[in-house]
């Protein structure tokens, strides 16, 4: 070798080590690091695998088969699973957001967004409310719908007791439409709640149509999830069609003993929408227990009707199955049944249906209840469905079980337990498939240039921990959860980080 080419072999190495060098000097700024020796669930449904996770001001820049730089910060998460965070389609936290930003008991789920605004009842207005948002924001990233209870509101006030006029519905689907362009993403209904119950299917397609125009989609609780909820699948689908909106079927279920154990044919109805070209997915909570108001129980509203009111409890299998939550105005009642409650008082069940209604009718108060009256089998057969996401329905401050434990419950007792799942699926559920309906394409996935939003969890230790008398008992088995590459929660609270970002459409 002559001594030019020396010379030259030298100074190649020299630039080498220079580049080295200031390669080490960005990794090690405190944006950065790497997770090494988790099992991966990438969110796509792949199998396990181990690989490492390079994290740089909030993305994810590097993952495969690769050893830190010297200097690096490196989490050893061996023996965990690091999968996208959870997305959570259906969540009730904007009135608890503000209040408690650090949302304690999502962040103790994994979750790393929450979608806000379901059944039909959103913020209003929405521009305003998200801005604030952005302003003071919470430890996890969050993105609102608009609401059907909120526009038909605001145009129709208290005289909502009615189909609308041609007139008003024109006026809401104007406000749905700066709802999205103030940054919504999507409009929900609620047809089985007071306000959403009056409306025509027309006026819900007008209204879905105008969120379509502005690339949102549909979520909603249908009109019924009882004796009619096969009606209310078919109003579901034609919504969408006319529409022509993606939908989301909020909460999947079949809830009164004369559609229990149909969730095969159920499914079928769906399917064959699907295979038409209707894009319809749907959201289910791990629970056998739903959560509602009181007046919820009498579809035809005959709330002081003996007979309507024994039919309602007869549906839902008896009074023994229907919980009060919570009452204000006669807090005695709280965590009893209305059975319990009929025995103290010494009269018959559905005499004290009818006093809870008249107690809280005269103080504009409806009970809040939960009611035992799904089977195992159909949510089994729902949660094995490719297009059925895990959703909790909760949120902050939720006196329902979902509301702190929905997505460790379903990796451990539906994956690690009951083996209704593999651990990718679940996660997919948690992820990529609510992503999709987003129609997000850098969250619910592990991947180069895929937002930092991340957990890390134990895959034989975590499970729900909450329970109807103790709703807000957190998690086990969440170990880590980064929001945009920042560290939320660890040991087992939330570390004061507020990263979370204001998604809009
Ligand atoms: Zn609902």
């Amino acid at each position: 070798m002559s001594f030019i080419s020396r010379f030259a072999a030298l100074l190649t190495l020299l630039l080498l080590a220079a580049a080295s060098l200031a390669l080490h000097a960005q990794e090690n700024s405190s944006s950065s690091f790497v997770i090494t020796g988790a099992q991966l669930a990438d969110g796509t449904g792949a199998p396990l695998h181990l690989a490492s996770v390079r994290v740089q001001t909030g993305k994810i820049v590097k993952v495969g088969s690769f050893l830190p730089a010297k200097g690096e910060t490196v989490i050893d998460a061996r023996g965990l699973v690091l999968a996208p965070g959870f997305i959570d389609m259906h969540n009730h936290s904007a009135e608890g957001i503000a209040a408690d930003p650090l949302a304690e008991t999502q962040l103790a789920q994994g979750i790393t967004t929450v979608i806000l605004g379901p059944d039909g009842g959103s913020v209003w207005p929405v521009g305003p409310w998200l801005e604030a948002r952005r302003k003071d924001p919470p430890a996890l990233n969050l993105a609102t719908l608009i609401g059907h209870e909120a526009v038909r509101l605001a145009v129709m006030g208290e005289n909502y007791k009615r189909a609308a006029t041609p007139g008003e519905i024109s006026k809401m689907a104007a406000l749905v439409e700066q709802s999205m362009r103030e940054g919504a993403i999507g409009f929900s209904s609620g047809l089985e709640y007071e306000v959403g119950s009056y409306s025509s299917t027309d006026e819900v397609v007008a209204l879905a149509a105008a969120a379509a125009k502005h690339g949102g989609f549909y979520e909603t609780h249908i009109r019924d999830e009882a004796d009619k909820a096969f009606d209310a699948l078919q109003e579901e689908i034609s919504i969408a069609e006319r529409a022509h909106i993606p939908v989301e079927h909020s909460h999947i279920k079949l809830g009164t003993t004369a559609v229990l154990g149909k969730s095969a044919e159920y499914i079928r109805i769906i399917e064959d929408a699907r295979k038409r070209g209707v894009d319809f997915l749907a959201d289910c909570y791990p629970y056998d227990a739903w959560h509602s108001g009181l007046n919820v129980l009498v579809p035809d509203k005959q709330y002081e009707n003996p007979k309507s009111v024994e039919k309602a409890l007869a549906d839902v299998g008896g009074a023994s199955r229907i919980t009060i939550t919570n009452f204000a105005p006669n807090t005695a009642y709280e965590n009893h049944t209305i059975e319990d409650l009929a025995k103290q008082a010494g009269i018959s069940p559905v005499d004290m249906y009818i006093r809870i209604y008249r107690e809280g009718d005269a103080s504009k108060t409806e009970a809040g209840i939960i009611g035992q009256s799904m089977l195992e089998s159909d949510i089994k057969a729902f949660y094995q469905q490719p297009w059925v996401m895990v959703a909790s329905d909760g949120g902050i401050a939720m006196r329902h079980p979902r509301g702190a434990g929905t997505f460790p419950r379903v990796l451990g007792l539906f994956v690690r337990e009951k083996g209704w799942l593999t651990l990718p699926e679940a996660i997919r559920k948690m992820t990529s498939l609510p992503a999709q309906r987003l129609g997000w394409k850098d969250r619910g996935v592990i991947r180069e240039n895929a937002v930092a939003d991340l957990v890390l969890f134990n895959p034989a230790t975590v499970i729900d921990r909450s329970t109807f008398a103790q709703p807000f008992e957190l998690p086990s088995g969440i170990e880590k959860v980064f929001v945009s590459g920042e560290l939320v929660w660890s040991s087992g609270k939330p570390t004061g980080a507020r990263p979370g970002k204001i998604i809009a459409k």
